[in-house]
């Protein structure tokens, strides 16, 4: 039976290459999860591709973005964007940073993202900007200082995105599967407002409507559903489960040269299958 933290961890890698399947993060963004037992830690991969993250891959980080431990392998730059975050909103139990083509338009051409169907409702009712040149000038725009994610935080306010201008986006949860569907729906939605925007003017949802609109993706049945849905897609896809490839072969003996040569043409064999 895997203990509490390995489940987590477990989860955070399904949410990392659910996340790659469905084109939020491609080979850049990152998704980090609040340390389950210390709310002054969270848990976060290293440098690496979303899509093929593994449980090994992750690390564990204060909240000044510091490893706890000494890592032997490269870190992502932007990590202040999660550990000024978690600082800031005792509420948020998870962060994702992106940049999806579905928003990209919005953060070039500064038009805002307003929820424009009822499952766009997750993404509240205001998502602010925010402007790293505002306040630090020219950069090349990747947000490393503690002040730099200290400002982001404070853009995103007590909101759940925030759009970072010529950038990507930011997007928070109050648990790890609400911070993907979240992340997923915001993409639907800058798809959905800006195909309207081309026949008509779209009509955002009314006050009212996010907010009653918005908890549907909280709710059991819905999370349950979508969980599923974007698990068999990362399964047929190839993704999962993990191949632990690299643990496997630190675990394998050492070959022959015979051997080798016979499973690389083997390889070749079955990936001309494909
Ligand atoms: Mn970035």
């Amino acid at each position: 039976m895997p203990d509490h933290l390995t489940e987590i961890i477990e989860e955070l890698t399904l949410a990392n290459r659910i996340l790659g399947n469905e084109g939020v993060i491609d080979a850049f963004g990152h998704v980090s999860i609040r340390h389950p037992d210390d709310p002054g830690r969270y848990l976060l991969s290293r440098s690496r591709s979303p899509l093929i993250v593994e449980p090994d891959d992750i690390l564990e980080y204060d909240l000044n973005s510091e490893p706890v431990a000494a890592p032997s392998a490269q870190q992502y730059s932007e990590r202040v964007i999660h550990g000024e975050i978690y600082k800031m909103r005792d509420d948020v139990m998870a962060v994702c940073h992106h940049h999806a083509p579905a928003v990209m338009p919005y953060c070039i051409a500064g038009v805002p993202i307003a929820p424009v169907f009822h499952v766009g409702g997750a993404i509240g009712e205001h998502v602010p900007f925010w402007d790293q040149h505002d306040e630090f000038g020219d950069t090349n725009l990747l947000v490393v200082k503690p002040e730099e994610g200290h400002s982001l935080a404070r853009a995103l306010g007590k909101n759940s995105v925030v759009l970072m201008k010529r950038h990507g986006a930011t997007v928070v949860g109050a648990s790890l599967r609400e911070l993907v569907s979240r992340c997923i729906y915001l993409c639907w939605n800058a798809e959905h407002q800006l195909r309207a925007s081309l026949i008509g003017t779209p009509q955002p949802l009314y006050p009212g409507e996010i907010t009653l609109a918005g908890a549907i993706n909280t709710k059991t049945t819905a999370a349950t559903r979508t969980w599923e849905y974007w698990s068999a897609r990362l399964k047929a896809a190839g993704f999962w489960p993990p191949q632990r490839a690299a643990k496997a072969s630190r675990r394998a003996p050492a070959k022959s040269a015979r051997t080798a040569a016979r499973s690389r043409t083997k390889a070749k064999k079955t990936a001309m299958r494909w």
